[in-house]
């Protein structure tokens, strides 16, 4: 069976190493993003120089309407989605919940939750054997947050990253006479763009006295774990989860 990954927000941290791994293990591969065009396009083109086929689309992953668009250009353009990772995610500046905004919240909630949900919903509607499909492989990136509830720093992001924990419980069990995986990486302090989003670029290095390991990870270390994962390698493991974390 030709493997067809789709990886959202692809474009730069863990998704865009995932997304060159996945060129390096045959995989044809999606790139998704929503904003940063320019950081697709370079790991597009770095996938290509690695001999795979691959797009970039753009879509937010929190609305039905542009998820349908990425999935049937992924159908047009690679063929019939084998494998899904759930990796797009945000997260607000560091607050305490009482200095949260609704509009804040529900932002989180709708990329880090529904946007998962939406992603693997339109997956399932191409891998699963009710719909003609062959089987296939989900990884949805959480957190070591949804374990630890990160108080007095974004605990809505924590509590999204619990949800996600949850569905992938509960869509492993649903689908596993289908064919299909679903499993869960639990990153912890990584070194990639997001933490800028949290307020503070430096953010890995000035906690890497927390981390038991003494160290920060890299995004090819998650992605090490994810592509084991979705590979048959994992045949016998669905509804579990690698942390990521150094310790924590
Ligand atoms: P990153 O470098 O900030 O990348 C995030 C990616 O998500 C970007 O490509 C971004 O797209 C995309 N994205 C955000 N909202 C989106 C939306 N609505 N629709 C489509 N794409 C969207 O972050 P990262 O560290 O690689 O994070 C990846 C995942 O790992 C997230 O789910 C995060 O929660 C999780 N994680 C990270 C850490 C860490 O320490 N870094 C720890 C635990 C868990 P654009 O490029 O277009 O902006």
């Amino acid at each position: 069976m030709d493997k067809v990954i789709v990886i959202t927000g692809g474009g730069r941290g863990i998704g865009a190493a995932t997304a060159l791994l996945a060129a390096q293990q045959g995989y044809r591969v999606c790139i998704n993003y929503q904003a940063d065009e320019a950081s697709a396009l370079k790991v597009l083109g770095q996938v290509r120089e690695l001999g795979a086929q691959g797009i970039a689309v753009r879509a937010d992953v929190s609305i039905e309407d542009e998820v349908i668009g990425l999935f049937n250009e992924v159908d047009a353009e690679l063929g019939r989605v084998t494998a899904l990772v759930n990796n797009a995610g945000t997260v607000g500046h560091k607050s305490r919940l009482d200095e949260m905004s609704e509009f804040r919240i529900q932002k989180i909630l709708k990329t880090n939750v529904l946007g998962p949900i939406l992603c693997a919903k339109h997956a399932v509607l191409r891998m699963s054997p009710r719909h003609g499909g062959q089987g296939g492989s989900i990884v949805n990136v959480s957190s070591v947050a949804a374990r630890l509830g990160s108080p007095g720093e974004y605990v809505d992001y924590a509590a999204s990253k619990g949800a996600l924990d949850t569905f992938t419980i509960g869509l492993s069990k649903e689908l596993a006479g289908e064919g299909i995986r679903v499993n869960g990486v639990r990153p912890g302090y990584i070194y990639t763009d997001f933490h800028a989003l949290s307020g503070d670029a430096d953010r890995v290095s000035k906690l890497e006295g927390a981390i038991p390991m003494g160290r920060g990870g890299r995004p090819d270390e998650v992605a090490e774990a994810i592509i084991w994962l979705l590979s048959d390698k994992a045949s016998y493991s669905t509804g579990s989860f690698i942390d990521l974390g150094g310790g924590r």
